[in-house]
């Protein structure tokens, strides 16, 4: 059931959902898809944990470190 929202676009999009950046209707589908996808449930919530410690940090680093998981994610993605 998450053929409506692939993971890829998923990972592309948390760092804006947890913003609450996003269109209300994209929120429920990440929303949507989180119900039926385990890997993207802990992914946001290792996201949420580190945007929470990257509070902490000077605003550089906070710009690179999503960028630098995102970019991690999407190849663990690409390599199954
Ligand atoms: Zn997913």
């Amino acid at each position: 059931m998450t053929a409506d929202l692939p993971c890829q676009e998923l990972v592309e999009l948390v760092t804006d959902y947890l913003d609450g950046a996003l269109a209300p209707e994209l929120v429920a589908r990440i929303d949507a898809h989180l119900v039926d996808c385990p890997g993207c449930h802990s992914f946001l919530d290792q996201m949420r944990a580190t945007l929470r410690l990257l509070g902490r940090l000077p605003a550089d680093e906070v710009e690179q470190m999503p960028a630098a998981m995102r970019a991690a994610l999407l190849e663990a993605y690409r390599s199954t």
